[in-house]
């Protein structure tokens, strides 16, 4: 093989990457660097799927991969004794640092990256001098230009089916009775990885459990055709419904493949195109999961690039709570609210919960108590076994936490108990009462809501759409000593 070897971070993974006609012929290098797994508290079963996919693909490729364990990835490439090329890393600093081996040689040539749909000279076209941003504008775009559920140049139906997917849970159900998600066989190199993992004593958290996530193309095709078939017609409705005892959901559980870059999101979406072509599934589900694959995904990982790196120390509304250990350390035991422990439950033994418990249980939660975003940011990207630099922070400092001050979301995602109460099961298990905001058993987000309400009142005032909020606290009787109980609360 004479052409340069390709190097490939663990999130490019996928043939997409490493098998196009460009590359096919390529040796491909692929490295396991210590220093990376030990320097952050990643969660167990991250640090497997990450550890996995690389070895997957390395006996996948037989003699074409060079697979190498060093400390770190320059000595890797100092080992490989001659220039490779790259993709673009996928965050502002491994794209640093790639910047770097090529003004040292170590790096021949930098490709853009091939993960997503849209290139990103051609979102920055899109977004001219934008100061406002609005996903939908974006995902329209994205829909004329890879004409996904288009006819004529028209949307089928209309642009955005949301309304009819924001049902609360079915009534008297404990789950929503959907065919569960598929589950990769393990087999004797994730057994390996395990004893790896036990024998490397890395500073971890979480437990470990079986493999729920795709780590190889076979894998995440398979993946992919079982939701298709089973769950894409329930996905939808109940999108934003959490219910105790169903922590999947109908959800689709791809963004770990498409993250490792085993599934190209195009491909992804076409998929549930063809299938509401077929007339498998309703056009609410098919237009539901092509917007955040296609239209969410996709905006939040430009926005990274866009709002650049300085986004990511943003505290708009000055939260300066240290994040509690109970919570650094997934202990779910020590929690008491129900819809908390619930979700930290998923963190401590999945590495993953779904998108509704993220923003409006976690999320929500750390907003009303100040959190300050950075820390919970850089939390989210070690606890979740789909978190990477760049998806960290528009979703973590701009949509869960306001921090950007509203450049991404017009609204904080603040909410009561209420709320939670409608959309999920969880209250009726709780000690803490959704309705009472003063007393033992005082809900802590009825009352953590107000409290927040209070603390951010001139600028929820100034926003029209949050105006409402602060005019009924200014209504409550007992706000003092809901301020008060809040302000020494321990248990949550
Ligand atoms: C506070 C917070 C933290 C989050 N952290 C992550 C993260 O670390 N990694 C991650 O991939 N997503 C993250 N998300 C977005 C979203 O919650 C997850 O993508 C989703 O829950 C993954 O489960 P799923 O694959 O079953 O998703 P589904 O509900 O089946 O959605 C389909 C796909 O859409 C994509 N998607 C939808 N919304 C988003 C979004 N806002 N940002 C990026 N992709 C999106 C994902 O690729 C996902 O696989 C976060 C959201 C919030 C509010
Ligand atoms: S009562 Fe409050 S704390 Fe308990 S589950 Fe409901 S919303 Fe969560």
């Amino acid at each position: 093989m004479t052409a340069e070897p390709l190097w490939l971070f663990a999130d490019q993974l996928g043939p997409h990457v490493h098998s196009t006609d460009e590359h096919r012929d390529r040796e491909v290098v692929l490295v396991e660097s210590t220093r990376v797994l030990r320097k952050k508290r990643f969660h167990r079963q991250k640090l497997h799927l990450v550890l996995s996919g690389l070895r997957h693909l390395a006996a996948e490729l037989g003699d074409r991969a060079t697979y190498l364990r060093t400390d770190t990835y320059r000595e890797a490439l100092e080992r490989v004794g001659r220039p490779v090329v790259v993709h673009e890393p996928t965050s502002h600093a491994a794209l640093r640092f790639v910047e770097r081996l090529r003004k040292e040689g170590l790096v021949a040539e930098i490709l853009p990256t091939p993960t997503f749909a849209l290139p990103r000279a051609d979102f920055e076209e899109w977004a001219g001098d934008r100061e406002t941003f609005r996903m939908e504008d974006f995902y329209r775009s994205q829909r004329r230009r890879f004409d996904v559920l288009m006819e004529g140049g028209e949307p089928v139906g209309t642009w955005n089916l949301d309304h009819e997917n924001r049902e609360p849970p079915p009534r008297g159900k404990r789950t929503l009775g959907v065919e569960p998600p598929w589950q990769p066989p393990e087999d004797e190199i994730d057994e390996q990885v395990r004893a790896d993992l036990d024998a490397l004593d890395l500073p971890t958290i979480g437990r470990d459990g079986p493999r729920w996530f795709a780590v190889t193309a076979d894998e995440a095709r398979r993946a992919l055709a079982h939701f298709v078939e089973f769950r894409l017609p329930h996905f939808g409705p109940q999108e934003d419904a959490m219910l105790h005892d169903d922590w999947p959901m109908a959800h689709s559980l791809l963004s770990v493949p498409l993250n490792l870059g085993l599934l190209h999101p195009l491909d992804v979406a076409r998929e549930a195109e063809s299938a509401f072509h077929r007339g498998d599934v309703a056009l609410a589900s098919a237009e539901g999961f092509v917007r955040q694959v296609l239209g969410w995904r996709e905006y939040m990982w430009h926005l990274y690039w866009h709002f650049g790196p300085d986004y990511l120390h943003r505290n708009a509304l000055r939260a300066h709570t240290p994040l509690p250990d109970w919570w650094t350390s997934l202990d779910a035991d020590a929690v008491t609210a129900a819809c908390l422990r619930s979700a930290l439950e998923g963190v401590r033994d999945r590495g993953w919960t779904h998108h509704i418990q993220r923003l409006m249980v976690l999320g929500n939660h750390a907003l009303q108590r100040g959190y300050q975003p950075r820390a919970l940011s850089d939390w989210f990207r070690e606890a979740f076994v789909d978190g990477f630099e760049w998806v960290m922070p528009t979703n973590v400092i701009g949509m869960s936490q306001h921090a950007d001050g509203g450049l991404l979301a017009t609204k904080p995602y603040a909410a009561g108990g209420a709320y939670i109460n409608r959309m999920s099961d969880h209250c009726g298990r709780c000690p803490f009462d959704p309705r009472k905001r003063l007393g033992d058993d005082a809900c802590p987000f009825t009352a953590g809501y107000w409290a927040w309400v209070r603390r951010h009142r001139e600028l929820l005032a100034a926003n029209n759409r949050t105006a409402r909020a602060v005019a009924s606290m200014g209504r409550l009787a007992d706000l003092d000593a809901v301020l008060e109980q809040e302000s020494a609360r321990e248990v949550f």
